[in-house]
């Protein structure tokens, strides 16, 4: 029996391999034998018809695809990048990689070609928790653990649809719940999640700031607050009070959308229970004002002292499996590699320990930024950013001036090949080895369960192979996945006060057991800002989303749908996918469908200003007015959706764009 780890969600589950089933690891912490229908068909996403074997290449994108030879391919990259400037090659990461091939990576472009510009598709997805957890903490960390709900007594969901991005962490809010925990749910569809919840709050788009900092406010003028936890551990309070004092309560509420008695319901349940979790996801990342709305939610708990108790916390939820991985590598353009910055300081740090002198002194380009760049090379690694960025007609011009595209890809029809020049291809989940970080700090080893197909490569090694040929044979010479974390483990002994203590796990223990980093920082209560204090920072709501009209009335919300998986390249073999939601629908309120002369089934054409896609009509009570949903396994849904940028994170407003819709008349 291999015990090895689910490559798909943030969840992490542990799996049991017998050489022909996967089924839920009965010990493993994070799953405890729970698993969801994409955890146990990883299997069948590797021998399928769909992977990319063979290394293939074009001279122009109007040009077919001839196969290569590795060698060939390698030395085009290479030579490609010698005849750059280096702040011109960009790497395209993702959260589906493992933290070698991150690390390798990592390595290879900030401290050996010289460009920061290294980020990775997590920017689109928790950016905004990262900038704000270094805002507020002064490191990017997230203080609960999948472990806390049991001894939790009241958890807020906000925007998350835990029932169907993150299947068996529901399973465990609703074993929880049969032990007495009480779940609020808040969203404006009412999702399977808001299903199991005590108190369903059906808030308008874009109104989370004003309803949590209503919560603040109330709890402030009514002495519910911690002024112990305050003074001993915080910044800022007094300034957040003032402040608070100017807030139009009336305006906020009717904002929310939610009645005074709503409002009332949610305050009592809060002061009711002292074990409190505010758990969210894309619902506040994903947004112009997403690192505000993690700020807001990291306020309310400051100021209770809900944080580092057992049952109590802030808890970001990531959707990938290891975007946590990326963010403690280092594999965001905004930091350089262990949770350093590019200030001078960690820059000698990390040149010291990789022994370079290239490293450039400020941030690169973010993933969303990176297209709108003098770009010459863009290797882009296990994703999809013509399918994923938002206003995709501008993502197919800005790719079509990128001189040279390499994609580095399992499966092999991505939307991106279209634009790509050289394809390689990677060994999917399965055939490599390596480890991965879930959604609370929990490090786990990935088993490879079978051998790699002939001619793919795990994506460390393709990166090593494009060092090798720049001429870094001595500084890129690892012989395995375990050497690469070796290495990794000790530059984590350089993060800030060394609380990345990666460097106390070991590698080969990690396929019996998971390692936590970061536990003693719950235990100390400790901050890593300049006074060791969280700094609590006022924020609200500057309504910065796209505005709808009467050309565009309603607003787009996007997310997952349960059993499926992005652009579907590896959930297309899933079990039970016939039984549940299809790959693409639009779900309508019925008024709204009235209005609009639109029937169940119908077929229909939603637009905004930047494009449209035609699907068909799910005409539904459990959505709110003026709001519509279609999943993002829809591959246009980014023809729609709006590139307006939260201003720190980057991260795209993907869940507020203006559009309309029509029902579409047969020709
Ligand atoms: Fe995999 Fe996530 Fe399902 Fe667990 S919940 S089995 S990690 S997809």
């Amino acid at each position: 029996m291999i015990k090895s780890v689910c490559g798909y969600c943030g969840v992490g589950c542990g799996l049991e391999f017998d050489e022909k089933s996967l089924i839920g690891e009965v010990s493993y912490p994070v799953n405890e034998g729970l698993v969801c229908a994409k955890g146990v068909s990883e299997l069948k996403s590797i021998d399928t018809s769909t992977r990319l074997l063979r290394p293939l290449m074009r001279q122009s994108i109007e040009n077919s695809f001839k196969e290569s030879s590795w060698e060939e391919s390698i030395k085009r990259v290479a030579d490609a990048i010698k005849n750059t400037s280096a702040s011109k090659v960009g790497f395209y990461l993702s959260g589906q990689l493992l933290t070698e091939d991150y690390y390798v990576a990592n390595k290879l472009a900030k401290g050996f070609i010289g460009t920061n510009s290294v980020d990775t598709n997590s920017r689109t997805c928790m950016a905004s928790a990262v900038v704000a957890h270094k805002k507020v903490f002064g490191v990017d960390f997230v203080p609960v653990k999948i472990s806390d709900i049991k001894e939790c007594e009241l958890l807020i969901l906000i925007g998350a649809n835990t029932a169907e991005a993150h299947v068996v962490l529901n399973n465990k809010i609703k074993k929880a719940k049969k032990n007495g925990l009480k779940v609020v749910v808040i969203d404006p569809r009412f999702t399977p999640t808001a299903k199991l919840a005590d108190l369903y709050l059906p808030i308008h788009v874009g109104a989370d700031i004003d309803l949590i900092n209503l919560l603040i406010n109330r709890l402030i003028n009514e002495d519910r607050v911690d002024l112990e936890f305050i003074e001993n551990y915080t910044n800022g309070y007094e300034i957040l009070k003032n402040k608070f004092k100017r807030l139009a309560l009336k305006k906020m509420l009717k904002r929310t959308g939610l009645s005074t008695e709503q409002f009332e319901q949610f305050y009592q349940l809060f002061i009711e229970n002292d074990r409190v979790i505010t758990a969210w996801t894309m619902g506040l990342n994903q947004s112009v004002q997403g690192v505000d709305k993690n700020i807001a939610v990291l306020n309310l708990h400051l100021v209770t002292g809900k944080i580092y108790r057992a049952g109590c916390g802030p808890f970001s939820l990531t959707g990938q499996p290891n975007a946590m991985g990326g963010r403690e590598v280092g594999g965001l353009s905004t930091t350089l590699a262990v949770h350093l910055d590019f200030d001078k300081e960690s820059i000698k740090k990390v040149s010291s320990f990789w022994n370079t002198d290239k490293i450039a002194p400020t941030a690169g380009h973010t993933a969303t930024q990176m297209l709108k760049e003098d770009i010459d090379v863009l290797i882009i690694s296990h994703t999809d950013p013509l399918y994923h960025l938002p206003n995709r007609h501008l993502v197919e011009k800005q790719l079509q001036r990128v001189p040279l595209i390499i994609e580095i890809n399992a499966y092999k029809d991505s939307e991106t090949s279209k634009y790509a020049h050289i394809r390689l291809p990677a060994a999917p989940w399965g055939e490599k080895e390596g480890t991965q970080t879930n959604l609370d700090r929990t490090i786990t080893k990935q088993e490879k369960l079978t051998r790699t197909s002939i001619d793919c490569k795990a994506d460390w090694k393709i990166f090593q192979l494009i060092a090798q040929e720049l001429g870094f044979k001595e500084e890129f010479n690892f012989s395995s996945p375990k050497e690469i974390f070796s290495e990794y483990k000790e530059m984590t002994r350089l993060s800030p006060d060394g609380h990345l203590n990666i460097y106390d796990c070991d590698y080969d223990e990690l396929s019996k057991r998971p390692f936590s980093w970061g536990d003693k920082i719950v235990e100390d209560k400790k901050f890593f800002t300049k006074n060791a204090k969280a700094n609590i920072v006022f924020v609200e709501n500057k309504l910065k989303s796209e505005k709808t009209s009467l050309a565009y009335p309603l607003i787009l919300l996007t997310g997952r749908t349960r059993d499926r998986w992005h652009s579907e390249t590896k959930t297309i073999f899933v079990d039970l996918l016939q039984t549940y939601k299809p790959s693409s629908f639009v779900e309508i309120n019925s008024l709204d469908a009235k209005k609009y002369g639109i029937y169940n089934g119908d077929s229909v054409v939603i637009s905004s200003k930047r494009g449209s896609l035609t699907t068909k009509a799910i005409v539904s009570d459990e959505i709110n007015r003026g709001a519509i949903f279609i999943p993002i396994t829809d591959r246009n849904i980014n023809y729609l959706t709006s590139d307006i940028l939260d201003p720190l994170s980057h991260e795209p407003d993907y869940n507020h764009s203006a559009v309309k819709i029509e029902k579409k008349h047969s020709e």
